[in-house]
């Protein structure tokens, strides 16, 4: 009796910890540890011929490194603004080839075409194969994970979330939910499509500099994190 206590006991560990792995293994970034005072801007679902070009602009008189999370399709429209976003020490990274909501994919290759196919556009574009990926709408499921494990592809969510996609929220609105209590290793997830986080982005890098941070790509802030 007391040792089929025990064994059940022993066993209840084991499969809580089995557990409690596979969802660390499991999980996108949020906010990242760091001793560094390193924040990173992040912009998905471009390039665009538009805004992008404006941002690139800002960031290089303001000595601003930011991360664009971009689709196979934008690349395959404007490959010299994705070699520009490189040239400049940005990082490109991965946001899929058509911005699937991949766990509604029916199959794992549907999901693999998407990551895969985007990761060897951009290489092919740039000279430089993405170290880092964020799914479209955030969306993540075990067919997601098991592509994401094969190419070894950290996923990036964000700590800051400005919502910027919702045309209901305005200019003060993103600035104030992309700065308040802003801190080392927070990752803010912004749209370069929209006209207004553009419009508020010379303000917000003033803040974060005044804060004492400095803006890296998410690629330098999880090479800072504590191991
Ligand atoms: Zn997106």
């Amino acid at each position: 009796m007391h040792r089929t206590f025990i064994s059940c006991f022993v066993l209840l560990i084991g499969f809580a910890m089995t557990t409690a792995n596979a969802q660390s293994a499991h999980q996108p970034f949020g906010h990242i540890q760091t001793v560094k005072p390193y924040v990173a801007l992040t912009f998905d679902d471009g390039p665009d011929d538009k805004n992008v070009i404006k941002l690139l602009e800002l960031f290089k008189q303001e000595g601003v490194k930011a991360t664009f999370y971009v689709l196979g399709k934008n690349v395959k429209k404007f490959p010299q603004i994705t070699k520009r976003m490189a040239a400049e020490g940005h990082e490109v990274g991965n946001h899929s080839n058509t911005h699937a909501n991949l766990p509604k994919c029916e199959s794992v290759e549907k999901v693999r075409e998407e990551i895969v196919t985007n990761q060897t556009i951009i290489t092919d574009t740039i000279g430089i194969t993405p170290v880092t990926f964020r799914a479209p709408y955030l969306a993540h499921d075990e067919k997601v994970w098991t592509i994401l494990d094969e190419l070894k592809l950290p996923s990036i969510n964000a700590s800051k979330y400005t919502s910027d996609w919702d045309k209901n929220k305005d200019a003060a609105y993103i600035l104030e939910k992309a700065t308040e209590n802003i801190k080392a290793g927070d990752v803010i997830l912004m749209h370069s499509w929209r006209d207004e986080t553009l419009q508020v982005m010379p303000e917000m890098i003033k803040r974060i500099k005044a804060a004492g941070l400095e803006m890296v790509t998410v690629k330098t802030l999880l090479e800072s994190a504590k191991k």
